[in-house]
């Protein structure tokens, strides 16, 4: 009976099928809406009255949900749970393909090197490498003001590379490969999350596992999930990795501190005449804009601005729009920086012990954008936090627990920071026979990542309200800060090993 029921319930669009399904008379619902994409179920007749029950339901299969997928993925303690993975976003369901030749997405991510030995560790990088991505080993930050600039490489903390960009599709797509081509018992839900009951009651997964107490939803130690398409899953721990506008955070009642900045991003990918190799951010009055190295000619653009001057340039022409960029990377707002400007030499040789590499390197003008290769897209900026990450069966991660600003590109490196620690955390409730969804065990999580996210979450904001003020003295001392951080080699070091998720705080001598 039960290899018929798993057999009604096998998913064209599950990778593998759920460990165990529950029937219940109490809860009728179609079984095949659980399995098929949502303009189909309608078509469907009802079934059976199936919901499926599994270990972990991951509600968003973004890079931050795919990622917790991964790890799981990989431990011998978690490669064994069943986990359905929860997104209408069409990629996941059809598997997308992404081919090196394919014109270049204007979302990318700088992924960290701590988040890069995550993902190598998971089996997933490899496939990133397999595409379009880019290595970077130098960085020059500047201002408007012609004060100061810094410039950092990889070598002054003895490493081959500062990040490495890469396309946030190629991202999602390696994880998902990853997943595939492991043995996971993963199911895909093509649908969104609309409510959820939530279970408080505990139990151990030595219970589970003992065959005489098969648990059923009406001894109730799992929540239930009810998605758009009409279906409803049942799941011991639910995991919000839907973004900034969280519906589990929501459900779940998590409240949020947080603030609309008067930004908007705009981003884009451009063409060079040579490739880039270098990561550029300079900070101008409104806000600070980047040029990331993509690999081959391209580069990536995340421009701040207010969203008046946003909306005006997205829809100039193409030439105005690389006349702007251009002009926002070199002359515009004000004057290049120069090796003397402020004396800088003699304000910090007194605290100079053994100089890095970068700090005799000149400033430099990056490359020209000579041509549009991509369309351009608007985001508004937010800052928002979970008061807390975990309450009973359910935790956030990601964007769910954390947005921030993208000035540093941080926010889903934070966001695989979270990932990994969750699954680290569930693997040691699994060894000690705990409950997975127990809020003891999902605390130990959220008192590793809060102090690491509040802390960046701070210094950017921080970083953020310093830029904007145009104000003569301050301006100045803005430019110093710039000079003490390419002269001080300590300081240096540690905003290197900081921004490289390498370092829990930045504590600076
Ligand atoms: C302009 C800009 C530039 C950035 N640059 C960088 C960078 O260089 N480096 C960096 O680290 N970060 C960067 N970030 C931040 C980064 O993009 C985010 O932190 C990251 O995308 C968050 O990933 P996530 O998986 O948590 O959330 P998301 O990417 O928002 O994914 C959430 C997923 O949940 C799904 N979902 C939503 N609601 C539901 C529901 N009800 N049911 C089921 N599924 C649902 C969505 O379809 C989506 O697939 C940037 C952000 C911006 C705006």
């Amino acid at each position: 009976m039960n290899r018929v029921i798993k057999k009604t319930v096998s998913n064209v669009f599950a990778l593998k099928i759920p460990r165990k399904c529950f029937c219940s008379q109490a809860v009728k619902v179609d079984a095949s809406t659980n399995l098929l994409p949502s303009n189909e179920h309608e078509k469907k007749p009802i079934i059976s009255q199936i919901i499926p029950e599994y270990d972990v339901a991951i509600v968003g299969g973004g890079m931050v949900g795919m990622a917790l997928a991964c790890f799981l993925a990989c431990m011998p303690m978690t490669k064994q749970l069943s986990v359905a993975i929860i997104d209408s976003n069409p990629a996941l369901s059809s598997g997308l393909c992404i081919k090196k030749e394919d014109p270049p997405d204007p979302r990318v991510s700088t992924v960290t090197p701590a988040s890069i030995s995550f993902l190598q560790e998971a089996g997933a990088w490899k496939y990133v490498e397999q595409n379009r991505h880019a290595y970077f080993k130098k960085m020059q930050v500047w201002d408007y003001t012609g004060f100061g600039y810094a410039r950092y490489d990889a070598g002054d903390v003895n490493k081959d590379f500062l990040g490495c960009v890469a396309e946030n599709k190629v991202l999602h797509s390696s994880l998902l490969s990853c997943i595939k081509d492991s043995d996971f018992k993963t199911t895909f839900y093509p649908s969104r999350l609309t409510s959820m009951t939530l279970n408080t009651n505990s139990m151990s997964v030595v219970e589970e596992n003992t065959p005489s107490k098969e648990p059923s939803p009406a001894q109730g130690h799992a929540s239930k999930l009810e998605l758009s398409d009409g279906s409803s899953i049942y799941a011991k721990l639910v995991v919000g990795a839907d973004g900034g506008k969280s519906r589990v955070r929501e459900l779940a009642g998590f409240k949020t501190t947080g603030w609309n900045y008067s930004q908007n991003a705009i981003i884009c990918t451009v063409e060079h005449t040579s490739a880039n190799h270098c990561a550029w951010q300079r900070f101008l009055p409104n806000g600070p804009i980047a040029l990331l190295p993509m690999g081959e000619n391209f580069s990536n653009i995340v421009w701040t601005m207010s969203p008046t001057e946003s909306n005006d340039r997205k829809s100039i022409t193409e030439e105005m729009f690389l006349k702007d960029v251009n002009s926002a990377l070199d002359y515009g707002y004000g004057p290049h920086p120069t090796s003397s400007s402020l004396g800088a030499r003699d304000i910090f040789s007194w605290l100079k012990m053994d100089g890095t590499l970068s700090a005799n390197e000149p400033f430099e003008i990056p490359p020209k954008a000579i041509r549009l290769a991509s369309e351009r897209m608007v985001f508004p900026l937010s800052l928002r936090h979970a008061n807390s990450y975990a309450t009973k069966r359910v935790v956030l991660i990601g964007d769910a627990a954390h947005t921030i600003h993208p000035l540093a590109g941080q926010g889903v490196n934070l966001g695989f920071g979270d990932a990994y620690s969750l699954s680290r955390v569930i693997a040691e409730g699994i060894a000690l026979g705990s409950d997975i969804g127990e809020v003891n065990l999902l605390k130990k999580y959220e008192q590793e990542r809060k102090p690491a996210n509040v802390t960046m979450m701070a210094i950017l904001d921080g970083f953020q309200k310093a830029y904007s003020i145009d104000f003569g003295p301050f301006n100045f001392l803005r430019g110093a800060a710039f000079r003490g951080a390419n002269f001080v080699s300590p300081l240096k070091r540690s905003i290197i090993s900081y921004a490289s998720g390498e370092r829990k705080l930045p504590i600076f001598f």
